[in-house]
């Protein structure tokens, strides 16, 4: 049996068996929770994020010394800067359009008034931005600062690149560390259908079903949006400017987005999204390397449909209108929460008291949202490592049509000489 049909297996067999422990048998999921579900889940997030840290570094260093030119990485990193910041507007405005239009904030009654939320603070974006710079190299692998290790990935691979002949032997080194690492993946992915289907279990089996019913339009609006995003602008863009087929694309893709569903964390999943990229969508190694690890960190369209869906829902039970400056200052708030929004479960609700204080907006109404926001994240979460997949597909074939034009010209040179 194929991966992508066990992991699916393991996941529908998770939901059904954490519906049903919390209808009918809420003692018995408790112990099974304790002792099965639990520890599997536990096990399988261990073991990726185990490998998390060290594939960004290998892989990022052979990435950008595998690039060859410094300027092809400046090529690539606007093209895919420019593509996160695309998707994430387009999002964000999927996600306030369909509130808009549906009103889910005025379609029932809800407890505003024992509704709770204290903010943690979150770290404001220009810091995030400004400490991309890490002082301490081993600080940022220990405590897994991915921006941190991107940076420090990227002048390594370019020192490599300087260096050539004479450090052979290191990138000797992290290319077998590279290789030992994808290995490990593909062993780790084997135990995915039995971690997806613990993790699923908990996460529905803990839910208290009835915040669901009250909630129900709200968890509409919000997967209308990740659905209408998912299929109409990366479908789009993987055709019209991945030149790859969608269905092709969300098939091959599927393992990867059955794990980030169960994981509820883009960096936890990235091994295994980068692994699944390379291999089923043929995006190239130095562009994965590159384009995935800063995807998982910076690029959050799921988790931004969730935030335009949830500001203007709390609006509307507020009682509050919306100017169209406001609207405009939560879409580009919006933008950078996404950016600031580690690819961990449950931040993207953090950065979302960052969007509402934006337009005076009461971030105790994050309470109302909080009791669902655990089975939306897994959606969500599929939705932002499908976008930086896309993206993947998408520089890929830019560079590809590139190598192709450069190769024209020099034959045409050659036989004009
Ligand atoms: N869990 C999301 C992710 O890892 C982030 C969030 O929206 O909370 O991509």
């Amino acid at each position: 049996m194929k991966l992508t049909t066990k992991i699916i297996i393991g996941l529908l067999a998770g939901a059904i068996a954490g519906l049903l422990l919390n209808l009918f048998a809420p003692d018995a999921f408790g112990i099974l929770n304790k002792f099965v579900f639990n520890p599997l889940g536990k096990i399988f997030i261990s073991l990726i994020t185990m490998l998390v840290v060290p594939i960004v570094l290998f892989s990022i260093i052979l990435g950008v010394a595998g690039l060859g030119d410094p300027k092809k990485l400046g090529r690539m990193g606007f093209k895919t800067i420019a593509y996160f910041l695309a998707t994430t507007a387009i999002a964000i405005v999927i996600g306030l359009i369909l509130a808009m239009t549906i009103k889910p904030g005025n379609l029932g009654t809800f407890d505003t008034k024992s509704a709770e939320f204290s903010a943690e603070k979150a770290p404001p974006v220009s810091d995030t931005l400004l400490n991309i710079i890490p002082t301490n190299p081993i600080d940022a692998l220990a405590s897994g600062n991915m921006l941190q290790v991107i940076v420090f990935a990227i002048f390594i691979g370019l020192a490599l690149t300087a260096l050539g002949e004479k450090t052979k032997t290191f990138y000797r080194f992290v290319e077998q560390g590279n290789e030992i690492m994808m290995y490990l993946v593909n062993i780790v992915m084997k135990f995915a259908p039995y971690g997806t289907f613990g993790l699923i279990a908990s996460a529905i089996g803990s839910q208290g079903l009835s915040a669901i019913k009250s909630m129900g339009v709200y968890m509409i609006v919000v997967l209308l949006g990740l659905i209408i995003h998912a299929v109409l602008t990366y479908g789009s863009s993987v055709y019209f400017l991945g030149n790859m087929n969608p269905v092709a694309f969300f098939k091959g893709f599927a393992p990867a987005m059955g794990v980030a569903f169960s994981t509820s964390s883009s960096n936890a999943t990235l091994p295994i999204s980068m692994e699944t990229a390379r291999r089923n969508l043929k995006v190239p190694e130095p562009i994965s390397s590159f384009v995935q690890p800063l995807g998982a960190t910076i690029n959050m369209d799921g988790t931004a449909i969730m935030q335009g869906v949830a500001t203007i829902f709390i609006a509307q039970v507020y009682n509050v209108d919306l100017s169209m400056t406001q609207i405009l200052t939560v879409i580009l708030t919006a933008v950078l929460a996404s950016i600031g929004t580690a690819g961990v479960p449950g931040v993207g609700l953090i950065m979302l008291a960052m969007v509402l204080q934006s337009v005076n907006l009461p971030v105790e109404g994050i309470g109302l949202i909080l009791g669902i926001d655990r089975l939306l994240d897994m959606v969500r979460t599929a939705v932002n490592i499908t976008g930086d997949a896309s993206c993947a597909v998408v520089v890929a074939e830019g560079e590809r049509r590139r190598q192709q034009r450069e190769l024209a010209r020099e034959e045409r040179e050659r036989s004009g000489a």
